[in-house]
């Protein structure tokens, strides 16, 4: 399916209508009215994702510092490396965000995606304050270099790798519809193995900070994962030309294929930690994957699992949801202004 390079979007060119003529490839000022917008209730999730606003020194990791020591080695190795595992897959995302907003002719998918990458670097931040918190530097620089060293990581960050650099050298709409696929997969599936680590020691009343923060960024995970559905489906809908079997084929196979590397990594780097079922773990992941299907208006494939079998994991991912009382006491919600918007349907 050759389709031809896009151009970056205009900065600003006054030849050009306000109200954006297309996603990819179309026209616009660069003047940005979000109450004319081509997709007008993207102004809500833009809301949205500003009413999350936090920031990484918010939390207070005081009594993680005493109890990183108490925990068990299994406990701590699979600690430095699921922040190694999310520091290497949150590091290209700030980036990633930046290069889809870079060819996007919508103002508004401009601003969102801006919103996205910082809020990006603020997760990557957070990696490096709660590492500083627990262990030496020694140590967190070697929970940094698990995304360039460690195989299993490496092998299963690999179609990411070769993706995303692909779009940088060929950016057509055939790869920009790539890269939102592999964005979902990270932003709706990847993390979340990574986030049960973390709420199953707090289930322990164990690194309550870190999981804290981790609550943070699952909020904003989620929210990014909605909108890039969403840009997906548009972009499909603007683009019918790459709206092929092939391309739905390939979206399928590569869903299965992260399915299972995920699985292999999370029997890697969980099978010791105490109060993680494995299978259970391997459910919720699959349930995820059905999950992200859906929003992105495929169909689900793993029959068995539309509904979450984690059934635990609910009293911290419900935490999102406005109306009920918080487990972490989240501080950012001082930040929010539109608890309306704020109710998570999804989880
Ligand atoms: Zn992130
Ligand atoms: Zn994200």
């Amino acid at each position: 399916m050759p389709s031809s390079l896009l151009s970056k979007a205009k900065t600003l060119e006054p030849r050009n209508p306000n109200k954006s003529t297309g996603l990819f490839g179309g026209q616009s000022s660069g003047i940005l009215n979000w109450n004319d917008i081509a997709y007008p209730h993207w102004y809500k999730m833009y809301k949205r994702l500003v009413g999350n606003y936090w920031q990484a020194d918010e939390v207070n990791m005081s009594a993680d510092v005493k109890q990183f020591a108490n925990l068990t080695q299994d406990e701590q190795d699979a600690y430095l490396k699921i922040i190694g595992l999310l520091s290497t897959l949150d590091g290209p995302q700030t980036r990633t965000a930046l290069l889809l907003s870079l060819y996007a002719t919508d103002p508004s998918v401009q601003s969102i995606m801006a919103v996205i990458a910082q809020q990006e670097a603020v997760h990557n931040e957070s990696y490096s304050y709660v590492l500083s918190s627990v262990v030496s530097l020694a140590e967190q620089n070697e929970s940094f270099e698990m995304g360039r060293r460690d195989p299993i990581l490496l092998k299963r960050n690999d179609a990411i790798t070769d993706h995303y650099n692909l779009f940088v050298e060929e950016p057509t709409v055939e790869n920009i519809l790539k890269t939102m696929v592999y964005t979902a997969l990270l932003e709706g599936m990847f993390f979340y193995s990574g986030f049960a680590f973390f709420y199953n020691l707090a289930r322990d009343n164990k690194m309550v900070g870190t999981s804290t923060m981790i609550s943070y960024i699952n909020r904003d995970e989620l929210e990014h994962g909605r909108f890039i559905s969403e840009l997906f489906r548009a972009t499909l809908a603007e683009n019918p030309d790459e709206n092929t079997v092939e391309l739905t084929e390939w979206v399928y196979e590569r869903f299965k294929q992260s399915v299972e590397l995920e699985i292999e990594w999370s029997t890697y780097v969980l099978a010791k930690v105490e109060g993680i079922d494995l299978d259970e773990m391997a459910g919720y992941i699959k349930y995820r994957a059905n999950k992200m299907l859906r929003m992105m208006g495929l169909d689900e494939i793993y029959p068995d699992y539309v509904d979450n079998p984690m059934k635990w994991i609910k009293a911290y991912v419900d935490n999102f949801d406005g109306t009920k009382t918080d487990f972490f006491e989240q501080k950012s919600r001082q930040y929010t202004k539109t608890s309306d918007l704020n109710g998570f349907d999804d989880l």
